[in-house]
């Protein structure tokens, strides 16, 4: 502890594979041993409840993760929802389902989730001592979901917002217009808005800031783009690239192209950019 303005008081919990850690009354975190690039220290299952049990998010088909998950939970874990259908989320469903019984939600059926019933914008699911309730937020997946827990204003946010990486934004299924739209729905819970659990990475203390640089940063890469586009009046996404990303190692350039494809078909929906495909020509509107 420290009375420091320059640390947190508190320290964040370490990230420690398949051991339960408790972020706040209600809150417990287990982390799946699926660390990459993409996933960072790897996906973040969280426990909600104590005598009745939601799972965030059971994450990939590992035993030893779904073994951890129902041995800390137990029969108290009555539903499991997923933020969205990727694979380092939603695969472990079955086999919690198998070990626990537990109710399936997720906002649908898709990449071979099964589901029990489907959660909708503002469907709740109340329990005993809380309530945890969806928020569609389109963008990373068009599926996506993002779940507050009101009594303790903490947001599971998936991949919505991540800590220590970057979200990555994959048309056609991913759609920059709509995650930046869910980045301002977000910032607009403010007084219901305290800490962010994400899908990857430590819990974030200060989401106003976070969603502020996340949208800032975006932003400043739209402008980029168009900027790009301008200069060369019609190019490829290869072309911009290989301009905006000349510091980044070569094997990064194939995700950078898909965020330059996701912004191109935001400034396309806006009427300032004319194209479609990954590998077709680019106009400036
Ligand atoms: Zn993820």
């Amino acid at each position: 502890m420290t009375d420091s303005a320059e640390e947190p008081v508190d320290e964040p919990k370490p990230i420690v594979h398949g051991v339960a850690s408790a972020l706040s009354p209600l809150v417990r975190r287990i982390v799946a041993p699926n660390p990459s690039m993409m996933t960072g220290p790897g996906t973040n299952t969280y426990l909600v409840g104590i005598d009745e049990i939601v799972v965030v998010d059971p994450g990939p088909d590992i035993e030893s993760h779904l073994d951890a998950i129902a041995g800390c939970g137990g029969d108290r874990i009555r539903w499991i929802v997923c933020t969205h259908t990727h694979e380092d989320h939603s695969p472990g469903v079955a086999g919690l389902k198998a070990r626990t019984g537990a109710e399936v939600l997720a906002f649908d059926a898709r990449d071979d989730l099964v589901i029990d019933r489907a959660l909708g914008d503002g469907d709740g699911i109340e329990a005993t001592e809380f309530v945890l309730r969806a928020l569609h937020t389109p963008g990373h997946a068009s599926n996506h979901l993002c779940f507050l827990l009101e009594q303790e204003r903490m947001l599971f946010s998936g991949d919505h917002v991540m800590e220590g990486s970057t979200v990555v934004i994959a048309p056609p299924d991913g759609d920059m217009g709509a995650y930046l739209a869910s980045l301002d729905r977000l910032a607009a819970l403010r007084p219901r808005l305290r800490r962010i659990a994400p899908g990857h990475g430590h819990v974030i203390e200060d989401p106003l800031a976070k969603l502020d640089e996340y949208r800032t940063h975006r932003l400043e890469r739209e402008r980029q783009v168009i900027g790009a586009l301008q200069a060369a009046g019609t190019t490829t996404i290869d072309a911009i690239v290989k301009d905006l990303y000349a510091d980044v190692p070569e094997v990064l350039h194939p995700m950078a192209a898909m965020s330059v494809w996701a912004h191109l078909r935001k400034l396309a929906d806006d009427g300032r950019a004319h194209g479609d495909a990954l590998d077709g020509q680019w106009t400036a509107a």
